[in-house]
């Protein structure tokens, strides 16, 4: 089902975003293995097509990556679902997200975090997630526009820490940039296919769990690849 038509005799006929929501929680995520709570309610209240544009709302749900412009992506509801399950966020967290492209998952994790730092290398996009931040009433997100793979060196350490881009590798920089117990999620791997690594930082040392397979835009910038052009080398 792509959209969910209402007749209201006021309004006449409107596609029900709320009803769309609950229905993606329902057969995207709860099926797929999504428990935490916090992170279904978040998923049940964050309004995803406002994070796209006009034309695409009635999409914005389904179960898939969308177009955000740029030649960027707002991605899939179960894979952001996921990354967040991963994050074990449990509310009091300073969080570092590297891509902010939309802000949807942005907001997702304002909403189960104390404060979001978020970098976005494309200036029209920040500054599109930036107005779209504000006119929610986010009020713990800051947002810059830059090289996340340098990660955001004033603000760190930081207690979690989401890349939303490939990477080649994980940036030194953000693996410097998390607090000691703190944990990085990041899809690693070839410009066109990766695997979901978790890391966890404990007394010094990394551990690395491997999750799943899956396909975002490159990482581009000092310790990602190297340009747009997927010929380029890392
Ligand atoms: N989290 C986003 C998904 C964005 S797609 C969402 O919820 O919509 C990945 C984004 O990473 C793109 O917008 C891309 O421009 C950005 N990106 C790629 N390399 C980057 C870098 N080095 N620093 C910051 N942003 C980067």
């Amino acid at each position: 089902m792509s959209f969910l038509l209402v007749w209201d005799d006021k309004k006449g006929v409107f596609v029900d975003f709320d009803a769309l929501r609950e229905y993606m929680v329902r057969t995207q995520l709860i099926p797929r293995g999504i428990k935490d709570e916090r992170v279904l309610s978040a998923m049940k209240k964050v309004p995803r097509h406002l994070f796209v544009n006009e034309s695409m709302q009635h999409r914005a749900y389904d179960d898939m990556a969308l177009s955000i412009g740029e030649g960027q992506t707002i991605s899939q509801p179960y894979m952001v679902a996921v990354m967040t399950e991963l994050l074990e966020l449990k509310g009091n967290e300073k969080v570092l997200e590297i891509g902010t492209g939309s802000g949807y998952q942005g907001a997702i994790l304002a909403e189960l975090s104390k404060e979001v730092y978020t970098v976005e290398r494309i200036a029209s996009l920040a500054k599109r997630s930036e107005d779209k931040f504000a006119s929610l009433g986010y009020m713990n997100i800051y947002i810059k526009v830059g090289d996340g793979t340098l990660g955001w060196q004033e603000e760190s350490p930081f207690d979690r820490i989401i890349i939303t881009a490939g990477a080649p590798k994980i940036p030194d920089p953000l693996i410097e940039q998390l607090s000691e117990g703190g944990i990085l999620i990041a899809p690693v791997g070839d410009r066109f296919s990766q695997i979901l690594l978790k890391i966890n930082k404990t007394a010094g040392k990394l551990s690395e769990e491997h999750h799943t397979p899956c396909v975002f835009v490159p990482l581009i910038g000092t310790h990602g690849w190297k340009g747009e052009d997927p010929a380029s080398s890392q």
